[in-house]
């Protein structure tokens, strides 16, 4: 039988992405993939439409999510997969993180506003489809408004780390988070190590160890903006502390116009005995 190949990464309309969680799976399933995680941030809101739309279609469909952690020296973020989404406890978090969502985006429209930027919470909530509204939808209605030219621009000059219109969010610690997968009887995944190995590889090392103290099950290797030595240096480590490797495109639909669903920049392949393997660890 030919290979067959996954995208364990992909955003929704019920956080950041362009299509809406049915249409998600009608396209992996388009496009040939065998298997999807549906992993939007800091929601688990679209994974009960994608779960129906891929019994209908017969498709692979695995119920996921994305925490944002908190991290001094740049982002962290774990994937969680096959969790209880009837579990309490994790709605009951997820439920806080957007009351924070709540607080913090009417301080960011005041920060634009100060800037001169006429934005209202109204233009950006209505650039949001799903119960998440975040910077994304901040930079869409801002181009909407003739103020950046693109999602990238909003970034550069208002929304990024740093930048006059930020506020940070409100995380969980890592620690946190794990557990709250865990707990839900998830699996916990370190998502695109790439982004905080920015410290010194020996660092970062010292930094999974604490992730596998608390319950951290794997790794993403595999990850659009990986190259190729990285997703070898990512593959040896996951190795040599018997991590469960992962991976996924991160997939936004229009948010990220040049990453494509199951193939990233055009390179990935994302094995399905990745999901096989998963499975053998989570007992369900
Ligand atoms: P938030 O959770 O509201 O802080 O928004 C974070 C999301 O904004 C990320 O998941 C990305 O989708 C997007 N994002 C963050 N930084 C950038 C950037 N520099 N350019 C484009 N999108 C970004
Ligand atoms: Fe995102
Ligand atoms: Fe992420
Ligand atoms: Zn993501």
């Amino acid at each position: 039988m030919a290979q067959q190949y996954i995208d364990l990464h992909v955003h929704s309309t019920a956080s950041d992405g362009t299509m809406s969680p049915a249409q998600l799976v009608r396209y992996a399933k388009e496009k040939g993939l065998s298997a999807m995680a549906l992993t939007d941030h800091d929601t688990i809101d679209g994974v009960p439409e994608a779960m129906a739309e891929a019994a209908k279609q017969h498709f692979e469909l695995v119920p996921g999510v994305e925490i944002s952690v908190t991290y001094p020296k740049g982002e962290m973020h774990i994937l969680g997969y096959y969790l209880d989404i009837a579990s309490p406890s994790l709605m009951q978090a997820l439920q806080e993180l957007r009351r924070h969502r709540d607080e913090r985006n009417p301080k960011m429209i005041a920060c634009l506003n100060r800037l001169g930027l006429k934005i209202t919470m109204e233009e950006v909530a209505a650039e949001a489809r799903g119960t998440i509204v975040g910077r994304p939808h901040f930079a869409a209605a801002m181009v909407k408004k003739g103020y950046v030219l693109t999602l990238a621009e909003a970034f550069e000059k208002y929304l990024g780390s740093g930048k006059a219109a930020y506020v940070p969010k409100e995380r969980l610690t890592p620690e946190e988070g794990i557990k709250l997968i865990r707990e839900a009887d998830g699996l916990a995944v370190l998502a695109h190590p790439k982004y905080m190995a920015a410290e010194s590889f020996a660092n970062f090392e010292r930094t999974l160890q604490n992730l596998i103290s608390y319950g951290l099950n794997g790794l993403e290797v595999y990850y659009s903006e990986h190259s190729s030595a990285e997703t070898q240096a990512f593959l040896e480590i996951a190795r040599k502390y018997n991590l469960l490797v992962t991976g996924g495109t991160d997939f936004h639909g229009h948010n990220k116009p040049d990453l494509q669903l199951g193939i990233g920049f055009g390179e990935l392949h994302i094995p399905y005995e990745l999901l096989e393997q998963m499975r053998t660890v989570k007992t369900f």
